[in-house]
């Protein structure tokens, strides 16, 4: 059944709330995600940072801005995507998270996954790499790379933070969004043949007529 905006909100109402790990208490505010119930795409970055922190919205500084530049030059849009971290609150000075703070917080991203079931979850940068598919592989080797776990696609991106200042680490994570495109588009194929087998299978299910007229 598909998750209600409601349950999501109900979620996201929880992490705003949650004090189960210390980076609670140094916190402006908590970031739990943002984005449409209907996205079909997740991505999911390490941890808030300083503007986010402020704002309670995922990538909203300088990052953020390149990331919504990558998407729309693939032609996705930023407001499609639902878009998160591994960590919903900020580590102080933006230090790297400490294994005891994302074990505290995993429980909220895979609630998160398994509510929106998006068919292509990118994944932003070592830290979520680490989380999401631990024992994959390096980002270097893994990136633009479409990795099936289960019924999860996922695709290692390079953090677009890191690309803020590197050339050709920009070009590369531009010629991986690409890939993401394609992906996605076939996805969507994918699910679409799905959907047209169920709706043949139910009217081949259906008694013929002159049967209907016996009930
Ligand atoms: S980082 Fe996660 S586990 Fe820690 S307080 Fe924030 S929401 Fe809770």
């Amino acid at each position: 059944m598909p998750v209600t905006t409601d349950e999501l909100l109900e979620l996201h109402g929880r992490i705003r709330a949650c004090t189960a790990c210390p980076l609670h208490a140094t916190r402006t505010q908590a970031v739990p995600g943002y984005g449409p119930v209907t996205a079909r795409i997740m991505a999911v970055g390490e941890a808030p940072g300083e503007t986010e922190d402020r704002e309670g919205k995922p990538f909203v500084g300088a990052a953020g801005r390149l990331l919504t530049r990558l998407l729309e030059e693939v032609g996705l849009d930023r407001r499609d995507i639902y878009i998160t971290n591994t960590l919903k609150c900020r580590p102080p000075g933006n230090r790297d998270p400490e294994q005891s703070e994302v074990e505290a917080c995993s429980h909220f991203l895979d609630e998160q996954v398994a509510m929106l079931r998006p068919d292509v979850i990118l994944v932003l940068g070592r830290h979520a790499l680490g989380r999401l598919l631990p024992g994959a592989g390096t980002i270097t080797r893994l990136h633009g790379q479409r990795v099936r776990r289960g019924t999860r696609v996922y695709v290692p991106l390079y953090h677009p933070a890191a690309a803020l200042y590197n050339a050709s680490l920009l070009e590369t994570l531009q010629q991986d969004m690409r890939l993401v495109r394609g992906y996605l588009d076939a996805a969507e194929a994918e699910r679409a043949a799905v959907l047209k087998a169920q709706a043949q299978q139910a009217i081949s299910a259906e008694p013929p007529a002159d049967q209907m007229a016996l009930f």
